[in-house]
Parts: structure tokens; C-alpha cells; sequence
């Protein structure tokens, strides 16, 4: 177990624990966020790459 500090007040928090005890700030949800972030952006890019090609070779 390990202590890490809050993103949203800055206080030390268990990372096991699901959300801050001293603000609520859900901890676990906003990894999820972030990897579908960046599912977000690699299937951006993969659209913008096929529509350069598309352009390219009409
Ligand atoms: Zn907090």
C-alpha cells in the first residue's frame, strides 16, 4: 500500500482507496478516464491517418 498525493487537494491518500477521504475526489475513476482518453486519441489519429489516405490516393 502505498500513500499518494490527491490531484484535486493535494493530501495524502491511500492509493488503494476508491476516493479522498478529506475532499471525495473519486481516485479510480479518473484512471479510467484517462485510458479512454487515450483510446480516444489513437482511434483519432487512425481515422485522420485513413482520411490523409483516402484523400492522397482518389
Ligand atoms: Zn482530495
Amino acid at each position: 500500500m502505498a500513500i499518494i498525493a490527491c490531484p484535486e487537494c493535494g493530501k495524502e491518500v491511500s492509493d488503494k482507496a476508491a476516493d479522498c477521504p478529506h475532499c471525495g475526489f473519486e481516485m479510480k475513476p479518473r484512471i479510467v478516464h484517462f485510458l479512454t482518453l487515450g483510446e480516444s486519441l489513437t482511434l483519432f489519429c487512425i481515422c485522420l491517418v485513413g482520411l490523409l489516405l483516402m484523400y492522397l490516393f482518389r
